[in-house]
């Protein structure tokens, strides 16, 4: 995880791929794929901009006809970010779907400042340079948080 091992197989997943390797991943960890989280999930899957927990429960109350509390998605997303099956955008204050949740990476976030937009990439060189200038300052535990924002080339 993380570090600065060389290239490795990656798989990026979307769609219905997407959705079994998060239901791999989550059961893995110990926890289960409720009907309730799988449908944050998909919720959450289908956008390619970051989602907050109240856009998230809207559309998870309406997958299944009666209101869901955004406090329970906030709770299931939490789980999610923990078992790497979603990545919290810290500077939008929402959350995206994990491309590739059976395999850690620090993933670094470009967000178009004019739609919204999310764009992921994994560069464990750039990543690793991060964590190694932290250790150095005297940090354990290091966890880069790295979003970039600019604008997206549809909006340029
Ligand atoms: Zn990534
Ligand atoms: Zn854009």
């Amino acid at each position: 995880m993380g570090g600065m091992s060389g290239p490795h197989v990656h798989h990026e997943h979307s769609g219905h791929s997407l959705v079994k390797a998060a239901r791999l991943a989550l059961q893995e960890s110990g926890e289960q794929w409720t009907e309730m989280r799988a449908d944050v999930f998909a919720a959450l899957a289908e956008r390619e901009r970051p989602a907050s927990a109240y856009d998230l429960a809207e559309s998870v109350s309406a997958l299944r006809g009666k209101r869901v509390a955004p406090n329970s998605v906030y709770r299931i997303l939490d789980l999610f970010v923990r078992t790497n099956l979603a990545r919290r955008v810290e500077s939008a204050n929402a959350y995206l779907a994990n491309s590739h949740p059976g395999c850690r990476h620090d993933c670094i976030f470009l967000i178009c400042d004019s739609c919204g937009k999310a764009i992921h990439l994994d560069d464990d060189r750039l990543t690793g340079a991060l964590i190694g200038a932290a250790r150095e300052a005297g940090f354990a535990d290091v966890r880069p948080v790295v979003e970039l924002r600019g604008t997206c080339a549809d909006c340029s």
